[in-house]
C-alpha cells in the first residue's frame, strides 16, 4: 500500500529495521549517512536501494529536514555506490517514489538504483 508522504516517521518500518540489523539485507556500501543494499524484488538485473541513516520518511522530508551534512553525505554516496557498482557506464536510472502518486511503499527514504539492460521508458504508459 502507498503511504502518506507527510506521516510521522515510524521507527519500526522494515527499513528501520534493516538500518538497526534487526533484519537481515545483501548490503553492498555503508558510511556516516547512507547505507546501501540489493532490493529483495529486483525491477532490474541491478537494483540497489540506497537510504539515509537518519529518521527521514521520504525525499521531500529529507529536503526539508536533513542537514546539509546529511544531504551532502546521501547525495555523494549515492554516487560512489553506482560507481562502484559499474553502472556509470553503460548508464544507469535513479528513481524516488514520494507519497501515494509516486506510489512509495516504505515510510524511510529510499533511492532506487536500476541497472544492467536498457529501462526503457521513463514512465508507464
Ligand atoms: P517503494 O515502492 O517504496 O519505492 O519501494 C520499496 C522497495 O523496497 C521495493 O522495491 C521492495 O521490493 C523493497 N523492499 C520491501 N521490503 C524489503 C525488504 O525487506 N528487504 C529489501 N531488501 N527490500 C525490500
Amino acid at each position: 500500500m502507498p503511504i502518506d508522504a507527510t506521516q510521522p516517521y515510524d521507527p519500526n518500518n522494515i527499513f528501520a529495521k534493516i538500518l538497526r540489523g534487526e533484519i537481515p539485507s545483501k548490503r553492498v556500501y555503508e558510511d556516516e549517512h547512507a547505507l546501501a543494499f540489493h532490493d529483495i524484488n529486483p525491477q532490474a538485473p541491478h537494483h540497489i536501494l540506497v537510504i539515509p541513516k537518519g529518521p527521514y520518511v521520504s525525499w521531500d522530508d529529507f529536503s526539508a529536514k536533513g542537514s546539509d551534512a546529511e544531504i551532502a553525505g546521501f547525495v555523494r554516496a549515492v554516487g560512489v555506490i553506482a560507481r562502484e557498482a559499474g553502472m556509470v557506464e553503460p548508464g544507469y536510472r535513479l528513481l524516488a517514489n514520494i507519497g501515494a502518486d509516486g506510489g512509495q511503499e516504505v515510510p524511510h527514504l529510499h533511492v532506487h538504483l536500476f541497472a544492467g539492460k536498457r529501462l526503457g521508458p521513463m514512465l508507464m504508459r
